[in-house]
C-alpha cells in the first residue's frame, strides 16, 4: 500500500495545490479518498485520471468534492475511448442529498456508505465510522492484503467514543488539523487541532501520526509541536509527505 498526498489544504487551496485528495496504490489499483479543488490538476501531475479505479467521498462539502465532476468529464472520455470498461465505482456519504443528486452522472456508479459493512475493494478491506461533523461524514480505514493498516479521519470535532477504537492499531494515521489558535481560516466547528490530533494519535497507539486539512494561515512547525506534546511517534505534515510507502 502506497499513500500520495494530491492535496492537503482545508477548506479553499493555497499557491497552486489542493484541497483534500489522496490516492492509496492498492493491489488492485489507485484507490481515490475525496477530489477537492485543484486536485484534478494536481493528480495531472502525476498519471492519466483514468487510472483511478475507485472513488470515496467522505463527505459531501466541496473542499472534498468540488472536483468530482471534472473526473466524471475525464471518465466520460476514457469511456468513449476505451480507455476504460466500466463506469467508476464511487462510494459516498448519501447526504446532504441536493449534493447526492447533482453529482450523479452516467460515467460512474453511486453506491451510499453503510458503516456497518466491510466493503472489498481493490483487494483491501475497508470500512468506515460516522464521524462528528457538521454534515454526514465517515472516517475511512483500509487493510491490505498485508494487514497494513491506513486510517483517514475525514473532517471531525474530537470524540473518542468509538473513534479511538477505530483508529486503534493503523500504521499511518491521517488526521486532520484544522484549528489553530489565532487562526481566521474557519469557524472551527465540526474540526479538531494539532493537539487534539496528536491526543487521538496516542490514545489509538497509532505509528505515525499525518496532519492535514490543514488552515491556510497555520504555523504548521506550532502545530507539529501541538501534536508532539500529546503523541511520541511521528507527526508528519501532509504537505510534506508526496508519498508514503507502507512497510
Ligand atoms: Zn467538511
Ligand atoms: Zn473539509
Amino acid at each position: 500500500m502506497r499513500l500520495e498526498v494530491l492535496g492537503f489544504w482545508g477548506g479553499t487551496p493555497e499557491r497552486g495545490g489542493a484541497t483534500s485528495g489522496y490516492l492509496l496504490h492498492l493491489d488492485q489499483g489507485v484507490l481515490m479518498l475525496d477530489c477537492g479543488s485543484g486536485v484534478m490538476s494536481e493528480l495531472s501531475r502525476r498519471m492519466a485520471f483514468h487510472k483511478v479505479r475507485y472513488l470515496i467521498l467522505s463527505h459531501l462539502h466541496f473542499d472534498h468534492i468540488a472536483d468530482v465532476g471534472i473526473l466524471q468529464y475525464g471518465f466520460n472520455r476514457a469511456l468513449r475511448n476505451g480507455w476504460v470498461a466500466e463506469p467508476l465505482p464511487v462510494l459516498a456519504a448519501g447526504e446532504p442529498r441536493v449534493f447526492w443528486d447533482a453529482l450523479q452522472s452516467q460515467e460512474a456508479h453511486w453506491e451510499e456508505i453503510d458503516a456497518a459493512r466491510e466493503y472489498a475493494i481493490l483487494g483491501a478491506k475497508v470500512s468506515f465510522l460516522e464521524v462528528q461533523h457538521t454534515v454526514p461524514c465517515y472516517a475511512v480505514k483500509v487493510v491490505d492484503r498485508s494487514e497494513r493498516v491506513f486510517v483517514y479521519s475525514a473532517d471531525t470535532a474530537y470524540f473518542e467514543e468509538g473513534l479511538v477504537d477505530f483508529v486503534a492499531g493503523a500504521d499511518v494515521f491521517l488526521c486532520e488539523a484544522t484549528n489553530f489558535e489565532g487562526s481566521v481560516h474557519s469557524v472551527g466547528r465540526g474540526h479538531m487541532s494539532a493537539g487534539e490530533a496528536g491526543r487521538l494519535a496516542a490514545a489509538a497507539g497509532v505509528g505515525k501520526l499525518v496532519l492535514t486539512h490543514l488552515p491556510s494561515d497555520g504555523n504548521f512547525e506550532a502545530m507539529r509541536q501541538e501534536a508532539k506534546a500529546e503523541f511520541s511517534g511521528q507527526v508528519l505534515l501532509a504537505s510534506e509527505v508526496g508519498w508514503w510507502k507502507f512497510r
